[in-house]
């Protein structure tokens, strides 16, 4: 028997995948409080807006993104998907505040020779400093050091540390750029430089593709059915959500899960592992409870605290990811307020501001004619601007005078929506490549039947954890 530890996105998906395997006779899910869906979270305002606590948007890209799609596709959600394309102004209007003023980023070739407001010089001069600057050896650093170092100070301030926040609430002096960015800094190790690593990975893809290419026409004929993935790369999907909230994806596999006949335990919390040589055996609630291997989601902070006191060196190393908290508030307007449509503005630590960005949902995925924005407050900051228990008041009113101040907003909004989400984006910062690898080296070493996944390890958007999850049901089977 197979258990799973935690009913977020990523759990749910460990037991989507372990139940189609057959070699999991059985599989429970095992979920600490009354909700599954972890982060996810969609709330109907009383107007009947979808306000979006945690995710809204994925994007279709890679093989993580592929295999979203599949599993939407395999839960029959197709025909809730909404999508928006490359031409999209939510696509290409991305926005940054920065000394008191908007600043629209280019989004053309053209727009990278032209100097922008936000940079004092045109993007592609970028390009030559990359070139010039001296090659330097590392095994790791802060994406704020290797930006600066290869890039310009400019850049790294204006552009990738507000870009850092938009991507998990963090300070890009501490985030690891082997672990984000890992092809571009294995480009400027392995060439000397970001520009002429990527131009000959490029080249080496375009040599590599025209080969597949003649392969894939001899088998065209005979695969026509295009899979919801293979549209998404057709129509150049930018970005897709659900039509009615992110939140139904959780709930369908809930639902796939229990009609497979997999127990889902909701209230169930997993207070200690530990592995016998015949068995695994959890304290559930208080309760002992016995099974063959155990797949967990949780946080690795949470992993950390059950398996102490049987593994501490493979706990030391969980306990140390560390997390970041961000305030969420969600506001509806009723009319269309904003100056332009796009995807929301990011803002740079150094304007020293308690907001990391605000996310206009309305212009992504229209909702009547109203207008929706997600304030995103705090992040690795939100000690310094909130302490310890910021009330949902003080929250509300930093957010909204903010936002109203920046975006030039006369009226109130008509509905909102307030949540403080602890802990829950972890930050995978310097040094994080090595110590995934020793945590994984210490579970086949000691021949622990345990799998990982979760936003903990490989990477926080959906997509990753997703894959994360199929992964490690792949590793455990392989195990055992
Ligand atoms: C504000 C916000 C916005 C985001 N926006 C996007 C976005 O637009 N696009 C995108 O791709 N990603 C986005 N992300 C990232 C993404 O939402 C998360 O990485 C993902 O939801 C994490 O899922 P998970 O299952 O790994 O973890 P979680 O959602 O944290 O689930 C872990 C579960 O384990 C349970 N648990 C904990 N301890 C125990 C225990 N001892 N026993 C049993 N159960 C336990 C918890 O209750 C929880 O339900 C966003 C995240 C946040 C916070």
């Amino acid at each position: 028997m197979t258990i799973v530890l935690g009913g977020g996105i990523s759990g749910l998906s460990a037991a989507y995948y372990a139940a189609n395997n057959a070699k999991n006779s059985a599989v429970i899910l095992l979920e600490a409080s009354n909700h599954l869906g972890g982060w996810i979270r969609s709330i109907k305002s009383p107007t009947g807006a979808i306000f979006e606590q945690g995710p809204r948007t994925i994007r279709p890209v890679g093989l993580a993104g592929r295999n979203t799609l599949d599993l939407v596709e395999n839960l029959q959600l197709s025909n809730k998907l909404i999508h928006i394309g490359s031409s999209h102004p939510a696509t290409r209007n991305r926005l940054i505040y920065s000394d008191e003023t908007l600043h629209l980023l280019p989004s053309s070739l053209k727009g990278v020779f032209k100097t922008t407001s936000l940079l004092d010089r045109p993007l592609i001069n970028c390009l030559w400093t990359d070139l010039t600057a001296p090659r330097t050896s590392k095994e790791d650093e802060s994406i704020y050091d290797f930006v600066q170092r290869r890039l310009g100070q400019d850049l790294a301030d204006k552009l990738i540390s507000p870009i850092i926040c938009g991507i998990c609430a963090g300070d890009a002096q501490k985030i690891s750029v082997n672990f984000l960015f890992k092809s571009l800094f294995e480009a400027e190790q392995k060439y000397g430089s970001i520009v002429k690593g990527v131009l000959v990975n490029r080249l080496k893809n375009i040599f590599s593709k025209s080969k597949d290419d003649t392969g894939k026409k001899d088998n065209e004929s005979t695969n026509l059915r295009l899979t919801l993935a293979d549209v998404a790369q057709k129509e150049h999907w930018a970005l897709w959500g659900l039509q009615g909230g992110l939140e139904q994806l959780p709930q369908a596999l809930a639902d796939n899960l229990r009609e497979r006949g997999v127990k889902i335990q909701t209230e169930a919390k997993c207070e200690k592992l530990t592995f016998k040589s015949n068995c695994v055996e959890l304290i559930i609630n208080g309760n002992i409870q016995e099974c063959s291997r155990v797949i967990s989601s949780l946080p690795a902070k949470n992993l950390a605290d059950i398996v102490r006191e049987q593994h501490p060196a493979l706990s030391a190393e969980l306990e140390v990811i560390p997390t970041v908290t961000v305030a969420v508030v969600n506001f509806e307007f009723q009319e269309d307020v904003l100056p332009l449509q796009a995807f929301g503005f990011l803002v740079p630590p150094k304007e020293n501001l308690p907001l990391l960005g605000v996310i206009f949902d309305s212009c992504v995925f229209p909702q009547k004619s109203s207008t929706v924005l997600t304030v995103m407050m705090g992040g690795a900051w939100f000690e310094k601007f909130f302490g310890a228990n910021p009330s949902e008041e003080h929250l509300l009113t930093t957010a909204i005078d903010h936002t109203r101040d920046i975006l030039r907003i006369e009226e109130e909004p008509v509905a909102h929506n307030v949540a403080v989400l602890k802990d829950c984006i972890p930050q995978h910062v310097v040094g994080h490549t090595q110590r995934i690898k020793r945590i994984h080296d210490y579970i086949s070493t000691h021949h622990i039947p345990l799998g990982l996944c979760g936003s903990s390890y490989q990477g926080v958007g959906l997509n990753d954890v997703i894959l994360s999850a199929k992964q490690a049901v792949c590793d455990i089977v392989r195990e055992r």
